[in-house]
């Protein structure tokens, strides 16, 4: 497979670069806890992170060495964040894609690039990538209005999943369709905005892989993860996954088609439906670091959020193989205030992300236990 070079500047991974000095400046678009724990990384090496958030007081903000409040396409604050900034990254997909390219006009190296992003950000681009490099994934229809919907129904079968097209997270701005009368409520629910109607897919479990790639080309992933989901919130992670020799192979194989068909540079969560007969199929990818790869910061010697440093900063890419078996469990709204009692369990350990409001369902924190020992 061709990596697709980037047209714009002609920088792709495997083209030269030098290794980002310790004491440079890493930007981040983006102040949540994945923001919070990448700012901890670049700190570890020996980098400052900068962080850029409209939020005042960001999870990020309060553990990096400078931040910016500004929203994204600030032209003040973007000019401030390039000339701080040899390379930049993101810690959510959302960001707008003219703030990317204006960072890459201003010299700065953004890793990802453009391309990963604007794939991740519109689930018909994101499946029609893979399917273009070969990887499996729900039957789809785009459906611009709930007029489309019926006979995207007919062809999919029933109940069928309409989701937005774009900026759906944690379950967000879907509804299922079990009939063609369905159709007007369901395309209200999302909003009647620019959808996609998934089939259904009959998965026996939801397991994802945490991979990374380095400017030269070089691959490396961590093994899987077996992920429940409750309320369309993650709930629990337990790693590595129970699977056969070739499920794992399966896996990174379709982490590596990915990875090279976006001339990817950083890490990648890549979200994967196991069906009966073992095949996997792709539900869809994280173009940055993942919630269930958390279990990473204490069952592996390189956690994913270091990984994405080293990786974006051309240095070499970490080992990836855990040292004990490890269950990562979020804590959401008010259950983290039950900090005392992890802190005081000497099997737990407790990640916070600093967040002073505790609404319901939000991600406030994760606790890490090692479950035992793997075979040698
Ligand atoms: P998503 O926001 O696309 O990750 O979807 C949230 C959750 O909905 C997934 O983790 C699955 O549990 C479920 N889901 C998403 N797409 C499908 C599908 N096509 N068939 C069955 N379940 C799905």
């Amino acid at each position: 497979m061709t990596p697709v070079t980037d047209q714009a500047t002609g920088e792709s991974a495997g083209a030269a670069f030098q290794p980002l000095p310790p004491t440079a400046t890493i930007g981040i678009l983006g102040g949540g806890q994945l923001g919070r724990m990448l700012a901890l990384a670049a700190a570890r090496l020996g980098f400052d992170a900068c962080i850029l958030t409209p939020e005042e007081q960001a999870p990020a903000s309060r553990v990096a060495a400078s931040c910016l409040v500004a929203a994204y396409d600030d032209p003040v604050a973007l000019a401030e964040f390039a000339a701080r900034c040899r390379v930049a990254t993101f810690e959510f997909e959302n960001v707008p894609a003219r703030v990317v390219d204006r960072l890459r006009a201003a010299g700065v190296r953004m890793a990802p690039g453009p391309l990963a992003l604007a794939t991740a950000q519109d689930r018909i681009a994101e499946k029609t990538f893979f399917r273009a490099v070969g990887v499996d994934c729900a039957p789809f229809a785009e459906i611009a209005a709930a007029a489309h919907i019926p006979e995207a129904l007919a062809r999919l079968g029933a109940p069928a999943l309409l989701k937005t097209r774009r900026e759906g997270y944690d379950g967000k701005g879907q509804s299922w369709v079990r009939a063609p009368g369905d159709a007007d409520a369901a395309f209200a629910a999302i909003g009647a905005a620019p959808a996609i109607l998934e089939g259904r897919v009959d998965f026996v479990r939801e397991l994802s892989v945490i991979a990374a790639r380095g400017w030269s080309g070089e691959i490396a992933a961590y093994p899987l993860a077996e992920n429940t989901h409750e309320n369309g919130v993650l709930r629990r992670s337990v790693a590595p996954a129970r699977v056969s020799d070739a499920t794992a192979a399966q896996a990174l194989d379709i982490a590596s088609r990915l990875l090279v068909g976006l001339d990817y540079v950083g890490v990648m969560g890549v979200e994967l439906f196991e069906m009966a007969d073992g095949r996997l199929l792709v539900n869809e990818i994280a173009p940055r670091v993942h919630n269930t790869g958390h279990w990473t910061l204490d069952a592996c010697q390189v956690d994913q959020f270091e990984q994405h440093i080293r990786a974006i900063a051309g240095w070499p890419l970490g080992p990836t193989r855990p040292f004990a078996r490890a269950e990562m469990t979020n804590l959401l709204g008010d259950e983290a205030d039950a900090w005392a009692v992890y802190a005081a369990d000497p099997q737990a350990r407790l990640w916070l992300y600093g967040k002073a409001e505790a609404t319901p369902g939000r991600k406030m924190g994760h606790v890490n236990r090692l479950t035992g020992a793997l075979p040698e």
